[in-house]
């Protein structure tokens, strides 16, 4: 069965919507989200313009920012600065991955805690690490709301992560773990992906590499949720999941596009709302 990350989504920013026509009564205003992209990256552009139709589709304001490619580190941080102490600000979001004579680390650092939507901030991963109140990362939190509205629940079950990222391999093994699945996490050192990737009740991929899970690596009704966003040879785009072969033998599956992708914009929407109304009550 096709885990239909479109559908989800579309529920989840449906119910956002509504919630958003009640705050101007209570308080005076809609939540409001800027995105700032430094350069011209054509994948970081149409990732921005997503986010940017989906904060206006659901009511909220949108500003984005584009900041030339060649951006000084210290007139980014300024502009956040700026942004940080501007209280008609709820979220901010950098687009990554930034040009070179940028540190990341840094940035992300600098982005106010309260502000931080995409949950990446130390504070907000400690948090996370920790159990406590904190804004959950925009693509492993679409990932188990997506398993959620399959009624997959992965208490019991072993869950393979592939992928190790601050973004999206760490936190989804946190959260996967959190739900009292049994957990391995998967990286380019694994000796033998396979022999783990068989293991799998739950396959979480995310590395970034074209179709390189196929059929002859997983079992029986696996639930795969592919979360890479790739090319294949022919210029299409695809999953780090082989759909035609793994499909078959999977009792749920997200597609590439379709799948995850839309479930982390919803997401931010989701975490722009939380942080608007988490300053507002103070
Ligand atoms: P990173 O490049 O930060 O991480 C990739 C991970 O894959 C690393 O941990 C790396 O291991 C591991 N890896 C690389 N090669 C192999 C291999 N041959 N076998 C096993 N593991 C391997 O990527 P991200 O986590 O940022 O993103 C992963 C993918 O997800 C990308 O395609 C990205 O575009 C997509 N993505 C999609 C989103 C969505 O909303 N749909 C959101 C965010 C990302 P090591 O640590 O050892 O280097």
């Amino acid at each position: 069965m096709i885990l239909d990350g479109k559908a989800v989504s579309a529920a989840l920013k449906a119910e956002i919507a509504q919630k958003v026509k009640t705050l101007p009564q209570t308080y005076g205003r809609v939540p409001h989200l800027v995105v700032i992209l430094v350069g011209e990256d054509p994948a970081s552009q149409v990732y921005v313009r997503n986010k940017s139709l989906a904060v206006e589709a659901v009511g909220f304001r949108s500003t984005t920012l584009v900041l030339p490619a060649d951006t000084a580190e210290e007139t980014l941080l300024g502009r956040i600065r700026e942004l940080n102490a501007d209280d008609s600000v709820d979220g901010i979001l950098v687009q990554l991955p930034l040009p070179s004579q940028i540190d990341e680390a840094k940035v992300i650092r600098s982005i106010a805690v309260e502000k931080d939507v995409d949950g990446f901030h130390p504070l907000n991963v400690a948090a996370l690490f920790q159990k406590m109140p904190c804004i959950v990362p925009c693509t492993p939190k679409g990932i188990m709301k997506l398993l959620a509205s399959a009624g997959i629940d992965p208490k019991g079950k072993r869950a393979v992560v592939i992928g190790r990222s601050n973004i999206v391999g760490l936190p989804v093994a946190k959260l996967l773990l959190d739900a009292n699945a049994t957990v391995s996490i998967c990286h380019s050192r694994t000796a033998n992906l396979a022999e783990e990737t068989r293991r799998a009740d739950i396959l979480v991929a995310a590395v970034g590499r074209p179709k390189m899970i196929t059929g002859d690596m997983v079992s029986e009704g696996v639930v795969v949720i592919d979360v890479g966003v790739n090319r294949d040879k022919e210029g299409k785009l695809c999953g780090d999941v082989d759909f035609d072969s793994v499909a078959p033998k999977a009792s749920f599956i997200t597609p590439v596009p379709g799948g995850v992708g839309p479930m982390t914009i919803a997401c931010l929407m989701e975490n722009t709302l939380e942080c608007f109304l988490k300053r507002r009550s103070g």
